[in-house]
């Protein structure tokens, strides 16, 4: 098991300023450095936690960490690098990149990239940008079959490379907005995990950006200019429903902050004998004995211990 380290929570933005002068331009710049650099020991800690608590990486591992050229995937590469000349344990990262053969496509982005930073990479080219245009109707969304497609091809290059662990760049947002969107559109309790198997079981997938906002990865990014590659090449909209969803979950962390926050810890508690699925808890073989985690309570007034400015008492009957 491997445990990376902690790190405090962050609590500064990178400061911009319009400077007016050389002094201030050179303290803007050494400013905007400090609290990157708290920023990258920030979410080294957040990953590190993560990686330890689902005990994500192992001695021996191979880790083929698939790179698209967007903000989330270019600073799990930076993290998972840097985390790897610290850590008790031996593994390999390889980064890779599929080219869906988009129409405009900047191909040398990424190579460049990787050769820069040293990393062993593979570029896997595939064209699934015509399978994909051909399949589908015009205007409607190309997203799931493209995933499918991509999904196969990642799988296969990661059985060619030896690599037993896939590494993908979904953060915390992206985990919670995938919950709603199950329950509001496909009524499952099911949302995005930290790791998982593959559906053909030949590898472990593990998202260790799972403690890392959407805010501080796109703030970590800008602050490290990655050449980002921009990911409507295909000319594909953001599905309608997670688009939905997106915008919800920003309204209510507009109105009430930390909601994001509340709903992944919560994620991490569930009580499956107060909700009511009768595969997760034995609700009909139900006797006086059966142990649970807390008993019925549902005539008491509920105590919530959220921060914040949603209105806390809860009136019951
Ligand atoms: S946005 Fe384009 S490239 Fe991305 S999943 Fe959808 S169809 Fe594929």
């Amino acid at each position: 098991m491997l445990f990376l380290g902690e790190a405090e929570g962050f609590s500064g933005k990178i400061r911009l300023f319009f400077a007016v002068d050389r002094d201030n331009r050179a303290r803007t710049a050494m400013e905007t450095s400090n609290t990157l650099q708290k920023l990258r020991k920030f979410l080294e800690g957040r990953v590190g936690k993560a990686i330890f608590d689902y005990n994500m990486i192992e001695d021996g591992d191979t880790i083929l960490v698939c790179v698209s050229g967007g903000k989330d995937s270019y600073t799990l590469l930076n993290i998972l690098m840097a985390l790897q000349q610290r850590a008790p344990v031996k593994f390999r990262l390889i980064a890779m990149n599929l080219d869906q053969k988009q129409p405009g496509f900047p191909e040398h982005i990424l190579p460049d990239y990787f050769k820069s930073l040293g990393v062993e990479y593979r570029i896997v080219e595939a064209d699934t940008y015509s399978i994909v245009k051909e399949k589908i109707p015009e205007g409607k969304t190309t997203c799931s079959l493209c995933s499918r497609l991509r999904r196969g091809i990642i799988y296969r290059t990661a059985k060619e490379l030896g690599a037993n662990k896939i590494a993908l760049g979904h953060h915390r947002d992206d985990m919670v907005h995938t919950l709603f969107l199950n329950m509001l559109f496909g009524g499952k309790l099911k949302a995005m995990p930290p790791k998982l198997v593959t559906d053909d079981r030949a590898h472990v997938v593990i998202r260790p950006l799972a403690y890392c906002s959407e805010k501080d990865i796109a703030r970590f990014a800008r602050g490290m200019g990655f050449p980002i590659i921009p990911c409507n090449l295909c000319g594909s909209q953001e599905n309608l429903q997670r688009q939905k969803i997106r915008e919800m979950m920003e309204d209510w962390d507009r109105r009430y902050p930390g909601r994001t926050e509340a709903v992944f810890t919560a994620m991490q508690n569930i009580v499956p004998s107060h909700l009511a699925d009768n595969a997760a808890f034995d609700f009909r073989g139900l006797t006086l004995d059966t142990p649970v985690d807390e008993g019925d309570i549902a005539f008491d007034t509920p105590e919530l211990p959220i921060s914040g400015t949603i209105p806390l008492s809860v009136e019951t009957a």
